[in-house]
């Protein structure tokens, strides 16, 4: 079964590249067919296999030789290694599909926030839609406390910062409350904003960075998701018997 699921998450990876390339450019994700961003030769479908065609191709384009980038190999191994992790937690269950979808949106949301700076209102409406169905079962009426408290919260963040906080980063965090529920939630917006500070202060003194330029906090909300919905609930219980 392992198998099986590490297959569907480099599947789905290299759908995530498709939506990553495109839906910052408003182009449609389901078709036409890819193409070479250099040459625009439409790919054949031995040249699309995930990994396996990066490898053997040696990451150029076989039409023109254009390196391709390692971004689309590293979607596509992350995207299997979540999965996997999801199933190993999980099993085969509702919980399981819930946080397959929601890490395939938090990863999309992150590696376009990386490049672009803007997480996608496409992407937050999929979640919200898609959340919605799926987590009736799972996570219920907390989901719907978390997306009031996870975008009420970041829109208190974006205020008392004074728009450091973008409306995207609001957005996410409301679909992130809604797949997390509350509890979780609070956890991974605890551990987003702990990695992301982190590295935002490090980029900031080592001169990576000027204060003036954009931090993309995304990626950082999406790695607190993922560390929540993988362990928060351990988590919380160890906190909760520490400190409480
Ligand atoms: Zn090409």
């Amino acid at each position: 079964m392992e198998y099986v699921v590490l297959l569907l998450g480099l599947c789905i990876g290299s759908f995530l590249n498709v939506v990553i390339y495109r839906l910052p450019k408003d182009e449609s994700i389901v078709g036409p067919r890819s193409y070479c961003p250099q040459c625009s030769t439409t790919l054949k479908w031995y040249n699309l296999i995930p990994v396996l065609s990066f490898v053997i191709q040696k990451g150029k384009c076989p039409y023109c030789g254009i390196k391709i980038s390692a971004r689309y190999i590293a979607v596509e191994l992350l995207t299997a290694g979540v999965f996997l992790a999801v199933y190993l937690r999980y099993g085969i269950t509702w919980q399981s599909l819930n946080y397959w979808v929601f890490s395939a949106l938090l990863i999309a949301a992150s590696f376009i926030d990386l490049e672009h700076k803007i997480i996608p209102n496409e992407i937050i409406v999929a979640g919200i839609i898609l959340g919605s169905v799926l987590t009736i079962k799972t996570v219920g009426l907390s989901g719907l406390y978390g997306i009031f408290l996870g975008g009420g919260l970041l829109l208190g963040v974006a205020v008392a910062s004074r728009g450091n906080m973008g409306g995207g980063d609001i957005k996410l965090a409301a679909v992130m409350g809604l797949f997390l529920g509350w509890k979780l939630l609070l956890v991974a917006l605890f551990t987003g904003f702990l990695t992301g500070s982190f590295v935002g202060l490090t980029l900031l003194v080592t001169g990576v960075m000027g204060r003036k330029d954009p931090f993309p906090f995304g990626p950082f909300l999406a790695l607190g998701s993922l560390i929540s919905l993988l362990w928060g609930n351990k988590i919380i219980f160890w906190y909760l018997n520490r400190f409480i």
